[in-house]
């Protein structure tokens, strides 16, 4: 039986993240150190998700939140990109004898791949001054829900009956330290 993982895109390819000091990203990259370590040693397949981000705005992006990513077009993009994914796992799901998904990994806190936790905020228009900025870094918020990636992830899921859970790297780990 092959045991089989989809993973956000970045937790393979941490190049496509927004720009940032990773110092504050410690803390991620020791989850996903460990879930990396127990996919080799209980030899899990991966299947990497494309960056919804990174293709949509590429590498020069700011950080956004989860309300600027609410919109029919960024919805659409993310359904057409899932779509062969989807259909990869239909068909694994069509032989349960040889195949087993064992979820698709999140990245936790993120406005697109996050599961449990994401981040909002009334952003929107010109930043001009420096008061504007500071409004609207003081509108960030951090709050339980998904990400719009995986939001439409979990509509297509349910759409087309298939029972495949969305879990953050912390318990993925579990799941995988279990088998
Ligand atoms: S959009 Fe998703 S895959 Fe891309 S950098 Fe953000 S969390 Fe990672």
């Amino acid at each position: 039986m092959k045991k089989i993982i989809f993973v956000s895109h970045c937790i393979l390819n941490t190049a496509s993240k927004v720009e940032q000091n990773e110092a504050g990203l410690e803390g991620e990259y020791r989850e996903r150190r460990r879930l990396m370590e127990l996919v080799l040693e209980k030899d899990i397949q991966v299947i990497q998700l494309p960056c919804p981000e990174f293709q949509i705005m590429g590498s020069r992006r700011w950080g956004h939140v989860r309300d600027q990513f609410d919109n029919p077009f960024f919805r659409s993009r993310c359904r057409s990109m899932l779509e062969p994914f989807l259909l990869e796992m239909e068909e694994y799901c069509s032989r349960p004898d040889r195949f087993k998904i064992l979820g698709v990994v999140s990245v936790e806190g993120s406005p697109s791949c996050g599961h449990g936790l994401t981040c909002i905020g009334d952003w929107r228009g010109e930043v001009e001054t420096e008061d504007r900025f500071r409004e609207i870094r003081g509108e960030l918020k951090m709050t339980e829900g998904s990400g719009v990636f995986v939001d439409v992830l979990e509509s297509e899921l349910r759409a087309r009956g298939l029972d495949i859970p969305v879990l953050s790297m912390d318990s993925m780990s579990k799941v995988i330290s279990g088998i």
